[in-house]
């Protein structure tokens, strides 16, 4: 059993890195047809794992299912209004005055992330 799930792990890790930025709906479907028994709910509950343990990131997005990302090292993203397609941005950086604005608030940061949106390639080719 163990053994099992250690290796259902790691195929849900490669479709991670493979797909980019997937939803756990679209790692499921990819998975699908070359592993059956991956289920549905294996898959969602294996990718809250990876973001708990800091394997994985989880961007959320309102109107949109969270994806997930393999690359955890600081990156910003832009994601295309379209198709939902989200890109890394080779980007990185703290905006200190947004955190220090931020702290006087009275949060306590945990994290951030940096998105620019608009429309991909594709996208804007089609209109
Ligand atoms: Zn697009
Ligand atoms: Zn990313």
């Amino acid at each position: 059993m163990q053994e099992r799930q250690t290796k259902q792990k790691q195929i849900i890790y490669d479709a991670l890195k493979t797909l980019d930025h997937p939803t756990a709906t679209e790692v499921y479907g990819y998975l699908h047809e070359s592993y059956p028994s991956v289920s549905r709910a294996t898959v969602f509950r294996v990718l809250g794992g990876f973001a708990a343990g800091g394997k994985a990131l989880e961007l959320r997005a309102a109107g949109d299912e969270t994806r997930y990302d393999y690359n955890v090292m600081p990156h910003y993203h832009a994601r295309c209004l379209q198709c939902g397609k989200v890109a890394d941005v080779e980007a990185t950086g703290v905006p200190t005055e947004a955190l220090a604005i931020t702290a006087d608030h009275g949060f306590s940061v945990e994290g951030y992330s940096v998105e620019f949106f608009g429309k991909c390639p594709t996208c804007q080719k089609k209109s």
